[in-house]
């Protein structure tokens, strides 16, 4: 089938096709015709320089109400017109800004986000580049376009970790400690309170028993619950008391010139916690001599 005829049915079927379902501008809603000539000339515009987060970069249309429309089109709806004015107007702005002895390169897109490609199937670029290489093969050039770039998403937690340095946290290494946990009589602190049990790692616990207690409605039980639950404080204040002395005793005879204030508290406070919640994690037996 020659071009010529081809371009003539094409015309033809969109003609049929108008007549059966009528069709406005997917930009404006408004005027007949895929995009009325009104709206097309948004896309014609040279491309101008601007600034996206202080990055220096080019647009080829400015993102006002009806542009947005089409570039929806474009993603959502896979809409052919949207592709076609999106890929035309890329086209003319790398043909603008591209010197015009290099007529052989590629295009490297920014990589969609992996749920966007699942939801939508392909990256909504993909047939939008084909037509803009189309474009280029017309007028003799070869373009082409390679996902080059892959998508990588940096998860930081709320103490602003990503997952990476989150481990080197949780495992103690020293460069990834922040300014509380940092230095060998911190260290040791952690170590000399992992390897012993204490009262206060099972204060959790004995709260959880004590919420369940006061649940059975019998006067003694809640009785006890609370007796238990003040007792449970009490035993875990003196044991951070003697804990925070022996603590301090040790750090000023394993490192004389260290100072010594906060540490008892910082021993204390990780006695409390179950030992699997603490952070650094645990990095000796209990029982085991340090
Ligand atoms: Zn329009």
């Amino acid at each position: 089938m020659t071009p010529l005829l081809w371009e003539f049915l094409k015309d033809v079927h969109q003609g049929l096709r108008s007549l059966i379902y009528p069709q406005i501008c997917i930009m404006c809603g408004m005027h007949p015709g895929e995009i009325c000539s009104g709206c097309e000339k948004s896309w014609t515009r040279p491309p101008s320089f601007t600034r996206f987060n202080e990055v220096p970069s080019v647009s080829i249309a400015m993102y006002e109400f009806g542009v947005s429309n089409v570039i929806l089109k474009a993603k959502e709806e896979r809409n052919k017109c949207a592709q076609k004015i999106i890929a035309t107007s890329l086209f003319r702005a790398i043909s603008f800004l591209k010197p015009k002895e290099v007529q052989d390169f590629v295009i490297v897109p920014i990589p969609s986000t992996p749920q966007a490609i699942r939801k939508r199937g392909e990256s909504f670029l993909q047939p939008i580049l084909d037509l803009v290489i189309q474009q280029a093969a017309h007028v003799g050039e070869k373009w082409y376009w390679r996902e080059l770039l892959v998508h990588s998403k940096k998860v930081r937690d709320q103490a602003g970790l990503t997952s990476q340095q989150r481990d080197a946290y949780m495992r103690g290494d020293e460069n990834a400690l922040p300014p509380r946990d940092k230095g060998p009589v911190r260290k040791f602190i952690r170590n000399y309170v992992d390897s012993r049990r204490s009262i206060g790692e099972f204060f959790l616990p004995i709260i959880v028993l004590v919420l369940f207690m006061t649940l059975i409605p019998l006067v003694y039980v809640q009785f006890a619950a609370i007796a238990l639950m003040y007792s449970a404080l009490l035993f875990s204040v003196i044991d951070g008391f003697f804990l925070s002395r022996r603590i301090k005793r040790e750090v000023s005879q394993r490192f004389p010139d260290a100072p010594l204030k906060g540490l008892g508290m910082y021993g204390w406070l990780r006695s409390t916690q179950i030992r699997r919640l603490r952070a650094p994690l645990p990095q000796v037996k209990r029982g085991e001599k340090i």
